[in-house]
């Protein structure tokens, strides 16, 4: 009896000490990443505290000297590829091993917040500093990476840096896009100091054998469940149509209602028919929007001549997604046709839903577990970076929460309590993927 219960004991105790000796205690310096956070913030063309930092413009370029001196003086290794995409590599036990990858942007839509994209970026940075404090040493290397324009501020294009590193984005294409003011994407990463050839930016399938990206919530399921952390299971699949309506114009006074062709109605037509199409055709997670609404000349007393709608639209079934915007097209068609107007249709992108890896999965899941924090599955309705980094390897993400759910807007907000448990799962999730 006594023997059975000393036995027990002293099971009880070896299981503590495995479990001790085995859970790494990772520590974020969380001071030291609020303060980076609040410095790179600081790189911006708007007043504090909103945040506007376009591709290659000066707090850009500010912005990735701050960085490239960062990761230097963390001792990681730096090297950038020719479209400013920023590698900083920990190197692991065993070179000879595809390293595992963490990473996010810096770049900042107008009036935007401190937190998308650079949270993923310096919270990288300091999760490789924990596991270092910790004396963890990993097999693989572990590299960080700053993707290059992840919001399609300035060339239109969301996520220029992974679709280029993944080949989903072909080098020719990429450099003859252009800004507003007519410069290529070429010409712009050449005088921003890019060296090198387009050509020579994407990477080997199995370059990476995972990635995890860090990032804020952007929507306020976290926060309101008090849950810390989340694991992303999948992310939506993203589309965008850009859709031109032309008429002949005419005085508001001069033109009869019945000689009209008016591209403004059309373009409201197909408004609506983008919000019918999104609920009778999809289902809880199928979301069309249009976020741009161009009317040209604009003068209250003309008709208008020229009408450019953006329209967006998501899902997390892909084949459902699509017919939703096989039906916004047909009708785009139609509606023109109905009043006599010119009618262009473009697709801009069209993406595929991404499925997130179970191991990555699992690894978020228990390193979340040890360092103490609740943690549910979700899915991402937002797209990232990783969307594209999951067609050269297997990926996941980590979501925090941000207050209300804000983010794109100078009141976006996550707590440095929240940061710090994202960084030590972030830590602990690498530490695992690694070993
Ligand atoms: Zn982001």
């Amino acid at each position: 009896m006594l023997r059975t219960k000393l036995q027990s004991i002293a099971n009880a105790f070896r299981d503590i000490v495995t479990l001790a000796y085995r859970r790494v205690d990772l520590q974020a310096d969380i001071d030291r990443s609020s303060a980076e956070l609040e410095r790179l913030a600081q790189y911006s063309d708007v007043p504090a505290p909103a945040v506007k930092r376009v591709l290659f413009t000066e707090p850009d370029l500010a912005a990735r000297k701050y960085l490239i001196g960062l990761f230097s003086n963390a001792g990681l290794k730096v090297r950038q590829d020719a479209v400013g995409n920023i590698f900083a590599r920990w190197e692991g036990a065993d070179s000879s091993l595809p390293p595992v990858a963490t990473g996010s942007h810096t770049d900042a839509i107008p009036y935007s917040g401190k937190y998308d994209g650079t949270v993923g970026v310096l919270g990288g940075l300091e999760a490789i500093r924990a596991l270092r404090k910790a004396g963890v040493k990993p097999r693989r290397s572990i590299e960080l990476i700053m993707f290059t324009s992840e919001e399609p501020t300035r060339f239109a294009y969301g996520c220029l840096g992974s679709r280029l590193l993944s080949g989903q984005l072909k080098p020719e294409r990429a450099a003859q896009l252009k800004d507003e003011q007519g410069e290529t994407l070429e010409a712009a990463r050449i005088s921003a100091g890019c060296a090198g050839s387009l050509a020579d930016v994407q990477l080997k399938q199995g370059a990476y054998s995972q990635f995890v990206e860090l990032h804020i919530e952007q929507g306020p399921l976290l926060e309101q469940a008090g849950i810390p952390i989340g694991a992303v299971t999948a992310i939506s699949a993203p589309a965008a149509l850009r859709v031109r309506y032309q008429g002949p114009g005419g005085h508001a006074g001069g033109v009869y209602m019945a000689d009209r062709h008016d591209p403004l109605l059309a373009a409201s037509q197909l408004a609506l028919e983008v919000e019918a199409a999104a609920k009778e055709l999809g289902g809880q997670e199928t979301v069309g929007t249009v976020g741009v609404l161009d009317v040209h000349p604009r003068a209250v007393n003309s008709i208008p001549r020229d009408v450019l709608l953006e329209i967006d639209v998501r899902d997390m079934d892909g084949p459902r997604r699509d017919r939703v915007l096989d039906r916004i097209r047909q009708s785009a068609d139609r509606f023109g046709a109905e009043r006599r107007v010119s009618a262009t249709v473009e697709e801009i992108n069209a993406d595929p839903p991404v499925t997130c890896d179970e191991r990555i999965i699992g690894a978020i899941e228990q390193a979340a577990a040890e360092a103490r924090h609740k943690c549910q599955r979700m899915i991402s309705r937002a797209y990232h970076d990783t969307t594209f980094m999951s067609l050269i390897a297997p990926v996941s993400m980590i979501f925090i929460p941000c207050r209300n759910g804000v983010s794109h807007h100078p009141d976006e907000y996550a707590s440095p309590e929240a940061i710090k448990a994202g960084v030590e799962v972030l830590a602990g999730t690498l530490a695992k993927l690694a070993e």
